[in-house]
């Protein structure tokens, strides 16, 4: 039986989802607010994800590097079936 963790996502807890900009394999990490310490460009609005943000890390899994840092919404409308990953 799969283990519910109601108080957040536990590390070995994975979500994987398709890149909207690459259209690749990605994995999806969320970024809770207390460790978001810097300032990122939303690739969705092209706006600051601000400090202290809580948002999700789309993470290709082909090219890490190439990750991209969105906000939790903005990621929810360029998606397929938005909310079978939240
Ligand atoms: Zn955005």
């Amino acid at each position: 039986m799969a283990r519910r963790e109601l108080r957040g996502p536990s590390p070995e807890r994975r979500t994987f989802v398709t890149d909207p900009l690459s259209g690749q394999s990605a994995e999806l990490r969320r970024i809770q607010p207390h460790a978001a310490r810097k300032a990122y460009r939303c690739p969705g609005c092209n706006q600051e994800i601000s400090p202290g943000t809580g948002h999700v890390v789309v993470v290709p899994l082909a090219d890490p590097a190439h990750r991209r840092h969105w906000h939790t919404p903005c990621f929810a409308r360029g998606t397929p079936g938005p909310g079978q990953w939240l």
